[in-house]
């Protein structure tokens, strides 16, 4: 079986290490445009902000291609498929036949058409954060343009290079896809606090060469300035290909497009109408993909991710998930707000369900309302508590690892459970790097590894051996 990947960001290379992980035999050739090796895209916040090197985000060692009999074709462009005689073309002129294609393009950053865009550097890839880092060094200013996660992880890696700097967003608040409005100006609030000035409501007309005009004229100063205005899939190649595409390439449950030998998983994937935009759909994807064309899992199926927002950001806590926007009309809504210090909490339930959570400032809660949140089962009538666990006679379900039912999710990105760390420490593991090894838990945005280091230390105190 001839298996040939498009796109080698964390959906494709993913896929790739899964199906060899099931399979040695499977003829395995992956293009990837971008050159490097494949790395772990969402921490290159962290790489903007100098906390983390490029060699630290990497995904897979660069002898792994050889080590496992994977063809890598690093800096190579598929540039069309031929789907009558089964075969990618890529940008250098060859040829790739393949039996069973997957289709791991990613998304590209939007880039808005206004005079002088192209002073500035979008925030996707790796090159995109050695530009921004390159220009950081010797800007005094600079302005972000768009206030989503990707924005203001920016604005906040830069205002900590020492950079002088402003986010302009369009919208009225900060991350109005994940916050409603009084977290978005909390949000802000606490930016403002950390160096970084906050305009929402604004329209940017044009670049100059040291400023960046708002619509009406006014200028803001600007050395530098960083695009972060959203993304969209990649699916020129599925589309010129004639395979269907809405606004990613639509799949079903297998992750099959409407050419049986093709699949489409990550970002440019669209199934059941949605097209996500964080790593964990993407991941399960692959694994899904992996069963089914090394034939290890014929009955594996996709059936859609439920999403928690984290902000990686030095000094900002913030965890959003589901439907936060609902109004108090629409659901029972339980809020606490402290604007004074930051904090902002909030809870979205409907039919005694939790539908849609807030924390900002303060995630304690976090793991019990990402637990509720993704087995959508009954809450206990104690609404408070969930939002306060510290709180004597909370209701914590189960931020303690005492509490935590095996099967809660403690890595969202790899999905892995509390059974399957604690499995894992039963065939020996002591210690994070050793769980990490075996699950992936924390390899994804690394925000579970307190929980995933309580889990184990509480493992070792249970037995009284030493983590
Ligand atoms: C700064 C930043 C922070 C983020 N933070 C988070 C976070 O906290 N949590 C989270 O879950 N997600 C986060 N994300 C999103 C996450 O990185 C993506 O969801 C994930 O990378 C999607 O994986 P993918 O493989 O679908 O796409 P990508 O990782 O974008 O990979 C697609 C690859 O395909 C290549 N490609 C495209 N077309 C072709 C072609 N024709 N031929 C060959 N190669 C091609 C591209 O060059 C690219 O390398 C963040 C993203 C960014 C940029």
């Amino acid at each position: 079986m001839r298996l040939v990947v498009v796109g080698n960001g964390m959906a494709g290379s993913r896929l790739v290490s899964e199906v060899r992980a099931r399979d040695k035999d499977t003829k395995v050739t992956v293009f990837g445009a971008e050159a490097w090796q494949p790395y772990n895209r969402v921490l290159l916040s962290n790489v903007v902000a100098g906390t983390s090197s490029p060699d630290q985000v990497r995904l897979l060692d660069p002898r792994w291609y050889a080590e496992h009999n994977v063809t890598a074709r690093l800096g190579v462009e598929v540039t069309a498929i031929d789907r009558d005689s089964r075969t990618v073309v890529a940008a250098d002129g060859t040829r790739e036949p393949y039996d069973v294609l997957v289709l791991a393009t990613g998304s590209e950053p939007i880039v808005p058409p206004i005079p002088g865009v192209e002073r500035a550097t979008a925030f996707r890839t790796l090159d995109d954060c050695e530009r921004i880092r390159r220009a950081a060094e010797s800007a005094r200013s600079a302005v972000v343009v768009g206030g989503g996660l990707l924005g203001v992880e920016a604005a906040r890696g830069l205002a900590g290079r020492g950079v002088s700097v402003t986010l302009l967003h369009l919208a009225g608040h900060l991350m109005e896809r994940q916050l409603d409005e009084e977290a978005g100006l909390i949000l802000g609030e606490t930016l403002g606090a950390l160096g970084v000035a906050i305009r929402t409501g604004v329209t940017v007309s044009a670049i100059g060469e040291r400023h960046v005009e708002l619509a009406g004229g006014e200028p803001v100063e600007a050395d530098m300035v960083v695009l972060a205005c959203g993304v969209r899939p990649v699916v020129g190649l599925a589309r010129d290909a004639g395979l269907e595409v809405e606004r990613g390439i639509v799949v079903d449950d297998e992750l099959r497009t409407d050419d049986p030998s093709i699949f489409a998983i990550g970002e440019c994937a669209q199934h059941a109408g949605r097209v996500y935009g964080l790593v964990a759909p993407g991941w399960e994807q692959a694994s899904v993909v992996a069963d089914l064309v090394t034939g290890t899992d014929k009955g594996a199926r996709y059936r859609g991710s439920r999403l928690v927002t984290r902000l990686k950001a030095k000094s900002v806590e913030l965890a959003a998930m589901g439907e936060t926007q609902l109004t108090d009309d629409e659901a029972e809504i339980v809020r606490f707000s402290h604007r004074h210090k930051g904090t902002y909490r909030k809870l979205v339930i409907r039919d005694d369900r939790l539908v849609g959570a807030i924390l900002l400032g303060e995630t304690s809660a976090v793991g019990t309302l990402t637990q509720l949140f993704d087995r959508g089962g009954p809450l206990p009538g104690d609404r408070t508590g969930l939002l306060f666990p510290d709180l004597a006679g909370a209701a914590a379900v189960a931020d303690s690892p005492v509490r935590m039912p095996d099967s809660a999710r403690v890595c969202q990105c790899n999905n892995v459970t509390k059974g399957q760390i604690r499995a894992c420490w039963e065939s020996g593991a002591r210690n994070v790097e050793a769980v990490a090894a075996a699950t992936r838990a924390t390899t994804g945005c690394g925000s579970c590894r307190d929980a995933v280091e309580g889990i184990v230390g509480w493992l070792c105190e249970q037995e009284g051996v030493s983590a």
